[in-house]
């Protein structure tokens, strides 16, 4: 199939064939028809798929028809949920570079930055609006932000979005839109939380099943590591020198963590850099594009701060922590060996992780290659270290856990 076959425009197709794209991919071929058929539309997909221009391309072919109608005054006719800033911030480029050809207005509105630039840009009026859900309310609030002419609503990363507990403003928002709306809703998987979404805010959905729930490329190697937790920045350090090279993303769980990892690689000399969620916007954003540009190898995260971001050319994913949430680890590999390149997903599993080990083969259903030739190998008949928390805490995180739990509402990640 062909982007032709799916009847866009001249002004997308152009775009598209710009941007290098041959064909559509299959999220976008099964996605586009519906969409352009004023359908509601649940679609399982995991970033990497394509997803972005399968919403954006028949929003933009809507939008520039419509435009052709009689002068309307630009008014807010598609808004879209994004529950990280970043992402926001990279559907808000994908409009841009997809609608270059049209005269369609798009904007990004996320917290964690001055509210006053976007302000200014919301009074000048957009067809199209990015928002995370904390910032949209308030520009809300605040009289700057009308969603009475909304045709379309999007919903990205929806489990994401419930996970990070904004349920109620996502609920919020769909009630500010009008009612006869189109919705669609994109999540990487569909968890029951995400299925009673869907039940209550879409009509009559079709669904789209992209990848099986569960499913990792074949272009990854997986490989997994024991290793004593005292031992993994040994081990991390001894890999970086000898066998991973290129553009790598190292996750850890913690923002914690995430930081006493990134002083000690920076202590050995590497280019590093890192995002998580206490970190200011702009300093997130610039980590990002250094990376991006290759200014620095090394990117540190959580999973929060990291989710959905496109990131070409990466080379290798390490997760300094086994995930506790299986599908955590499917999305974190999920960002190497894109449109058909290889990647390597290394993972470091200490004692008290090798049930989430379990969990992630279940889920995936393979076995990990375990590599057994490195130099901090774990004792694999120890006993297991039994925790009070279902998390597993190391010394580090203890001793700052006392602390945050003075700030009750501080976030984790
Ligand atoms: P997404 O899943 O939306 O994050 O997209 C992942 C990557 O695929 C992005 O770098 C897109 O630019 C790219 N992409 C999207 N559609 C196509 C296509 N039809 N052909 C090739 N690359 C694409």
């Amino acid at each position: 199939m062909s982007f032709k076959d799916l009847k866009l425009n001249k002004p997308l197709l152009r775009a598209v064939a710009e941007s290098g794209y041959d064909n559509p991919t299959l999220v976008q071929e099964k996605t586009i028809p519906l969409v352009l058929a004023k359908k509601d539309v649940i679609t399982s997909a995991q970033t990497g798929t394509g997803k972005t221009a399968a919403f954006a391309l028949p929003i933009l072919q809507m939008l520039f028809d419509y435009q052709d109608a009689p002068k309307k005054g630009k008014k807010i006719k598609a808004l879209i949920i994004s529950p990280t800033r970043e992402l926001a911030i990279q559907i808000g480029a994908n409009f841009k570079t997809y609608g270059k050809h049209t005269s369609l207005k798009s904007a990004v509105v996320y917290g964690g930055t001055s509210i006053e630039p976007q302000k200014d840009i919301l009074k000048k009026g957009v067809d199209i609006l990015i928002a995370t859900p904390g910032r949209l309310l308030d520009l809300h609030k605040q009289d700057l932000v009308y969603l009475d002419f909304v045709d379309i609503l999007v919903l990205d990363e929806a489990d994401l979005m419930l996970d990070m507990g904004f349920i109620d403003d996502v609920k919020k928002i769909e009630r500010l839109c009008p009612e006869t709306k189109q919705t669609l809703l994109f999540s990487a998987t569909i968890p029951y939380k995400v299925e009673q979404l869907a039940k209550t805010i879409l009509k009559d959905p079709e669904r789209i099943e992209v990848t099986p729930n569960a499913s990792t490329s074949k272009n990854v190697n997986q490989a997994l590591y024991y290793v004593p937790k005292k031992n993994k920045i040994e081990l991390c350090l001894h890999l970086l020198r000898n066998s991973i090279k290129g553009q790598i993303i190292i996750f850890r769980r913690t923002k914690f963590g995430v930081e006493k990892l990134e002083k000690t690689l920076m202590n050995n000399g590497y280019l590093v850099d890192s995002i998580h969620g206490d970190k200011p916007q702009n300093d997130r954003q610039k980590a990002l594009s250094d990376f991006k540009r290759k200014k620095v190898h090394i990117l540190i995260a959580t999973d929060v701060a990291a989710r959905g971001i496109d990131i070409d050319d990466l080379d290798a994913v390490i997760n300094f922590d086994v995930p506790n949430v299986p599908e955590t680890y499917v999305h974190r590999i999920g960002r190497t060996a894109r449109a058909g390149n290889k990647g390597v997903a290394y993972s470091f599993c200490a004692t008290d992780e090798k049930t989430y080990v379990k969990s992630i083969q279940q889920l995936i259903n393979l076995q990990l290659d375990v590599i057994e030739d490195h130099p901090y190998p774990l004792d694999l008949k120890a006993k297991p270290i039994v925790h009070k928390s279902s998390t597993p805490t190391s010394k580090y995180r203890k001793g700052r856990k006392s602390e945050a739990s003075k700030k009750k509402k501080k976030r984790w990640y």
